[in-house]
Parts: C-alpha cells; sequence; structure tokens
C-alpha cells in the first residue's frame, strides 16, 4: 500500500488556516520553503519505516521551524557569569547617553565626515579627537575598529621592515586571537625579544638596539599577573632610552580608563594620561580599548604624539581598520562622561555595574529567591543565596575580585548531571540565562542583573518552570 501519497500536498498545507497565518507572520516564501522541507524530511522517514503524521502534526512543525528561523542570532541573555566586561557576551553594555546618540545616527545623515563650518570634507576621527585630547592630554588622536587592529596600525605604519623590542614577559595572548608575536609578523614587524619570562631590565633593551630597530614597546600584561622574583623596566627609563637612540616608545593598555578606578575602591589602572607625555611615563603613542574598561562601543583608541598620528592616518589600511557612524555615535557620548567624574560611576554602566555594592546584589537575591526556588522546586538540587566573587573581565586587572552574591545551585546526593542540565535549559531560554558551573555548583551572579531587568528575569524563570 502506498503510505506516502496519504502526506498533504504543498498546496494542501499552504492553504490550510494555520499556515496562512504564519504567512502573514514569517512571508510566503519562508513558509513555502519550511513545508516542502517538512514534507521532504517526512517523506524519507516514512520510506524508511516511520509513522505517517497527520497535518496537525506537520503544521505544528512547521511552526516551529518558522519560530526559530525568526528567531535573531544576536540575542540578548542575562549575564550572570559573574564577569562583567565578558568579551563572549559582548563585553561593555553601553550608557543610555551612548545608546541615545547612536539610534540618533542610525536613524539620520550626520555629519559624520562633513565641516559644518565650510561644507567641506571632514574627517570622522575629528568628532572625537578634542575630547580623547582633553582626557588624555595627548597631542592627538585616531580611532580604529578595536584595540588589535591599533596595535597593528600603529605598527605597520611606523615599524614596517624594521625592529620592535618587546620583553620576553609581555608576548602575550589575549582570548585565543590576539598574540602580540602574530600581530607583529603580520604588520611586517621583526619582533625582537629581550629578557625572560619573569625580569627584564634596561640593559637588555639597550644592548638589544641596532640600526634596524624602530621602536620599544610595551604590552600591558592584562590578562595574567607574573608574582615574585620580577623585574620589569619603567616605563620612563624605556621613553629616556628610546628618545636617546631617536626611536619611539609606544604602550599597548589593553583596558585603558581615562580615571583613577581607586576612587571608587578599585584597584588602580594605568590611564593614557599618566603613561604619555613629559612629567608622565613619557610613551609617545598609547593604544587601548573602547569596550573593556572605557566601558563604550568596541574600537581601538590610538593617542599621542601628532606627527606619528599623522603617519599612522595616512596609511591606506586605516581606511580598511576604521570605524563607522555608529560607533563614533556611542563612543562620543562615552567620552563625553568622562568630563564629569563625580557622576561617572552613576552613569556609565560599566562602572556602575564594577561598583556595585555587595548589600545591594545580596538584597537582590532575597528578592529574587522565592521566584528562582520555585522554579527549581522539582529538580533534584538545593538553592541558597551565596557570597560570590565577581570579575573584572576582558583581561584587566586579573588578580582581583569584586565581592558579589548570587545563587549556587547544587545537586542533591550525586546526580551531577543535573546541574549540566540545568544549565543547559537556563541558556535555551528564549532570553537565555548564562551562569557558570563550579565547584560541583552552578553559581549565578546577580551583579550584572540592572534592579529594572528583575521583572524580565523572573519572566525567563516562568518559561523555565513550563519549559
Ligand atoms: C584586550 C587587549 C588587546 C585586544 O584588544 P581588542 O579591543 O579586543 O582588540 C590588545 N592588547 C591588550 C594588552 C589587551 O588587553
Amino acid at each position: 500500500m502506498n503510505t506516502l501519497s496519504q502526506l498533504p500536498s504543498v498546496d494542501r498545507l499552504l492553504s490550510s488556516p494555520a499556515i496562512v497565518a504564519l504567512i502573514e507572520l514569517h512571508g510566503r516564501a519562508m513558509v513555502t520553503r519550511l513545508v516542502r522541507e517538512i514534507l521532504d524530511n517526512t517523506r524519507e522517514a516514512v520510506k524508511v519505516g516511520a509513522a505517517l503524521p497527520d497535518d496537525a502534526m506537520l503544521i505544528e512543525k512547521v511552526g516551529a521551524g518558522g519560530t526559530a528561523l525568526a528567531t535573531p542570532g544576536l540575542r540578548p541573555v542575562f549575564n550572570l557569569t559573574g564577569t562583567v566586561l565578558h568579551t563572549n557576551l559582548g563585553r561593555a553594555q553601553l550608557p543610555e547617553e551612548a545608546i541615545a546618540a547612536l539610534v540618533t545616527a542610525a536613524r539620520s545623515p550626520c555629519a559624520l565626515e562633513y565641516h559644518l563650518a565650510t561644507g567641506g570634507r571632514g574627517d570622522r576621527d575629528d568628532i572625537v579627537n578634542d575630547l580623547l585630547r582633553e582626557l588624555t592630554g595627548a597631542e592627538a588622536a585616531t580611532v580604529v575598529n578595536n584595540n588589535a587592529a591599533a596595535v597593528f596600525l600603529l605598527l605597520n605604519t611606523l615599524a614596517q621592515k624594521k625592529e620592535v623590542i618587546v620583553s620576553r614577559g609581555e608576548l602575550i595572548e589575549i582570548g585565543g586571537a590576539f598574540r602580540v608575536p602574530d600581530i607583529m609578523k603580520r604588520a611586517g614587524v621583526k619582533l625582537v625579544e629581550v629578557g625572560t619570562t619573569n625580569r627584564t631590565h634596561l640593559k637588555d633593551f639597550a644592548e638589544a638596539i641596532t640600526p634596524r630597530t624602530a621602536m620599544l614597546m610595551k604590552v600591558h600584561a592584562s590578562n595574567y599577573a607574573i608574582e615574585g622574583f620580577t623585574h620589569a623596566v619603567l616605563e620612563a627609563e624605556l621613553a629616556a632610552l628610546a628618545h636617546e637612540h631617536n626611536l619611539s616608545f609606544v604602550v599597548d593598555l589593553g583596558s585603558g580608563t581615562l580615571t583613577d578606578l581607586a576612587r571608587w575602591g578599585l584597584p588602580h589602572e594605568p590611564t593614557p594620561q599618566e603613561t604619555l607625555g613629559v612629567g608622565a611615563a613619557g610613551a609617545d603613542l598609547v593604544t587601548f580599548s573602547g569596550d573593556k574598561l572605557l566601558g563604550g562601543p568596541q574600537a581601538g583608541l590610538i593617542v599621542g604624539r601628532k606627527d606619528l598620528i599623522a603617519r599612522i592616518k595616512k596609511n591606506p589600511l586605516k581606511r580598511a581598520l576604521r570605524v563607522g557612524k555608529l560607533t563614533m555615535a556611542a563612543l562620543e557620548a562615552v567620552l563625553r562622561l568622562y568630563r564629569d567624574p563625580d557622576r561617572l560611576a552613576e552613569r556609565l554602566t560599566a562602572l556602575q555595574q564594577l561598583t556595585r555594592p555587595e548589600d545591594d546584589i545580596h538584597a537582590a537575591a532575597v528578592r529574587l529567591a522565592p521566584t528562582f526556588q520555585a522554579a527549581l522546586a522539582k529538580l533534584p538540587v538545593t538553592v541558597e543565596i551565596v557570597a560570590l566573587k565577581s570579575q573584572i573581565g576582558s583581561g584587566s586587572l586579573p588578580v582581583d575580585r569584586l565581592p558579589s552574591a548570587g545563587f549556587a545551585i547544587r545537586p542533591q546526593g550525586r546526580k551531577s548531571g543535573v546541574l549540566n542540565r540545568i544549565e543547559a535549559a537556563l541558556r535555551a531560554l528564549p532570553w537565555p540565562v548564562i551562569g557558570r558551573i563550579e565547584d560541583g555548583a552552578l553559581l549565578l551572579d546577580l551583579r550584572c542583573l540592572a534592579v529594572g531587568e528583575e521583572e524580565e528575569f523572573r519572566a525567563a524563570l516562568v518559561a523555565f518552570i513550563t519549559s
């Protein structure tokens, strides 16, 4: 008997009321493609013995397929990992001022490269040049896609076919893809390593200088700390040595912030202003990220000597690495917030998260505990409010932890598989909840859950109960 002939035709399915509703939602082309695909798959399955589905089952499959295709790939998540500047979750959350600025720039034509005073062509870097000069004391500034691009462009412009001397202890890898030696090679620069992993002295640099040397470079050891018997050369000494030999001295700060974080009880991170210039450490150029401690959009900033910045801007690769108007709009808005350091911790979202008091986070845990416990009530786990340590993230300040609070979910008895199942189910929610598994517990750190998002989080947990 030919069971296959009992399968509905594409047309019959497309004219059923439920599918007509799906066409309203997703468009005819997509739904037709889904119907074909599902009928083809069903035919193959039935040929090898699967039961023949009825129309309702097929329609349900089309609905599920439509929902999956209509779900954006870039989805918002709840970052309960405890890492504030989480690279895989998009790093800094922008402040409202920056969000408003980028929405405006998205909606309207804007004077991105247009000189309103003269009607002539402008330079997009001018949008933030004065602000960066004001905030860092640098003579000039330029902006590219990210800090890796900043380092690459700087090296390629100022040291191509020449040698750059770096301490062995600073040949770092950040987040898998950024390795200083690889960037140097691609920039056409010969890397000269000096010193040892834990100790490098000024004379190591001095002895390595040759007529082919273009630059001395210091890379901030962002994501790790070497402790114990260590020695690094002071930036001021490196600057003096470089300048004695007519070389430039550049510093890749990685995570740049423009204020002293110690003011808020956070560990001090070196700033561009103290790394540049006379009386400070004396670097000629400094590079740093826009979306790490700065709290802005993804960008790479290069600040320092005007003549060197001018050369960097003339490199044809600058065009390939430049930022778009959305980034510029958000970056300008974030930099403006730094003009008023007294209100920065209230206005700059990343700093607000980093300085959020432990008591405040604990209070959020107490508020959410009943919903959370109800969500997990039927599972063989215990849930408790615990003290946690958050991390700043993005390679900044690796040894410093911020006292925080949240939930610890532990399996009852030896059913450790249940944690992985809960972790995966939370990740699969329409608004996914991302935690971390550590020492046999699933930990959800509430530092980055804003008070205003608690209702949405509750709704996510209700979805969890019904899933
Ligand atoms: C993070 C970091 C980079 C890479 O910056 P991106 O903005 O991620 O491209 C380069 N150097 C250092 C020292 C860093 O910390």
